[in-house]
């Protein structure tokens, strides 16, 4: 099936989802197959998988979408990545992103736009666009994202398909290019609950190569059907009536309530609870993480890799050069905004403060699981909007984030769950959300829903 997928991929220009193809994975598809024959393939014999452009292959092209790392081959492999091809994954290409995974939109990318497969003149979310498109266009099995504000969950909503955000320090971040080093987690997207499931398994533990990943044992994520456990589920408030400008898409709510009823029916305890601090998310995550991006992002200097400018005669303009031509918008936009919040005289008031609202909105989420098991929201606050709506204002693009944003500063897993279309045939998605470390349950509680 690989050479169905490379020909499915060149079919599928126009939808421009991926950076790299690699043609050679036909001649591992053959090693893999002579392994299957011989009965020492691994769970993932045959999956055929594509990687965001912001995870490291080994001597492969790795660019986070951005022209400050044209022509660089990373030296060493994501761990996550190696976990996949250990397990005799197919690594079929590395797909388009937002630059540095920085927008709601994947539009911002030294590559250019990706199309949305349901309709190519809308977005298909962002940041990991390509990955969503490469899964929903039936251009591979399933795809390694990364979600940091849920780049994962909103273009698996605007795209259809299932994508997961694992609780922070499930995976390994090695290899994985920082952008906001305390939100940034892997995680899979894939058109089947059970893939999803089956490649978590994989990719979960403990690695030496990163200090935030954790000890704790993976557990099995059988998706079988347990009776016996007892789930409640909550809706938040704030989510289903959301104070924010536009609030939220009344189709999207009304397929958010039905599959409320739904549960209902089936007996589940479903209770109204409240995360108060909700309506501070957004602005918190943008303060908090442009100023970890504003750090991380200062090794792209002109001097250790990536673009060089050629006009500057001296050090510092070489260092400014470099940046200014090499940078897109949007990153120069954040690493603007982060250096501000970190400056000495704006440190106490915004980042600082950020901090402290960053444990309140954490606080909120326990409360909230000492009641329920489960919390249910909707994924995005519209579908996938109109390629070039929103790119003239970020305030609009950043409030795309609304519902997803709360996980990463919480740290805890989410999923999207897609609930069927809209009237203009737009996919909708339902956002599942448990405590740290919980996917288990988050994954079997997904998994009545189908
Ligand atoms: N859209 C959000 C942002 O622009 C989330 C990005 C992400 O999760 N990588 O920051």
């Amino acid at each position: 099936n690989v050479e169905e997928f490379l020909r499915k991929i060149e079919d599928n220009k126009e939808l421009n989802a991926f950076n790299f193809v690699f043609d050679d994975a036909l001649l591992e598809a053959d090693k893999i197959e002579e392994k299957i024959k011989n009965g020492k393939a691994g769970k993932l014999a045959g999956m055929v998988i594509s990687i965001k452009d912001v995870l490291s292959i080994k001597n492969r092209p790795m660019t986070c979408s951005s022209n400050i790392l044209k022509n660089y081959e990373a030296v060493y492999t994501a761990t996550a990545v190696q976990k996949l091809i250990d397990e005799d994954a197919i690594i079929i290409g590395k797909t388009n992103c937002d630059e540095f995974a920085m927008g709601s939109s994947n539009e911002n990318s030294a590559f250019g736009i990706v199309r949305n497969p349901h309709d190519k003149e809308r977005v298909p979310g962002g940041s990991s666009g390509g990955s969503a498109v490469s899964v929903a266009a039936g251009l591979c099995d399933a795809s390694l994202g990364t979600d940091t504000g849920g780049s994962i969950r909103q273009p698996a909503a605007f795209c259809g398909v299932y994508g997961l955000k694992p609780t922070y320090g499930r995976v390994s971040r090695y290899g994985l290019t920082a952008f906001a080093s305390s939100f940034d987690t892997i995680g899979p997207f894939a058109n089947s609950l059970d893939d999803i499931a089956l490649i978590l398994s994989v990719l979960s533990g403990k690695d030496p190569k990163d200090s935030t990943s954790q000890d704790i044992e993976t557990p099995s994520f059988d998706l079988i059907n347990d009776a016996r456990e007892k789930i409640t589920v909550g809706i938040p408030k704030e989510y289903l009536n959301p104070s924010s400008e536009g609030g939220l898409d009344p189709e999207i709510k009304e397929a958010v309530e039905n599959q409320i009823n739904l549960l209902k029916k089936d007996g589940y305890e479903v209770k109204e609870i409240s995360l108060p601090h909700t309506e501070y998310a957004i602005a918190t995550y943008y303060i908090l993480t442009t100023a970890e991006a504003s750090s991380n992002l200062s090794r792209y200097d002109g001097a250790h890799y990536g673009y060089r400018s050629d006009k500057a005669n001296n050090l510092f303009d070489m260092y400014t050069e470099s940046r200014t031509e090499g940078f897109g918008e949007e990153v120069k936009r954040r690493i603007m905004l982060g250096t501000y919040v970190l400056s000495a005289g704006y440190y106490d008031a915004y980042y600082r403060k950020a901090q402290k609202v960053r444990r309140l909105l954490k606080e909120d989420f326990d409360k909230a699981f000492d009641q329920v098991d489960i919390i249910l929201t909707p994924t995005t606050p519209t579908v996938a909007f109109k390629i070039g709506e929103k790119s003239a204002d970020p305030l609009q693009m950043y409030l795309s984030d609304i519902f997803t944003t709360p996980a990463n500063l919480a740290g805890i897993p989410g999923i999207n769950v897609p609930i069927g279309k809209n009237s203009d045939g737009m996919p909708i998605g339902l956002q599942l959300m448990a405590n740290h470390f919980e996917e288990r349950k988050l994954l079997r509680f997904a998994k009545r829903l189908e």
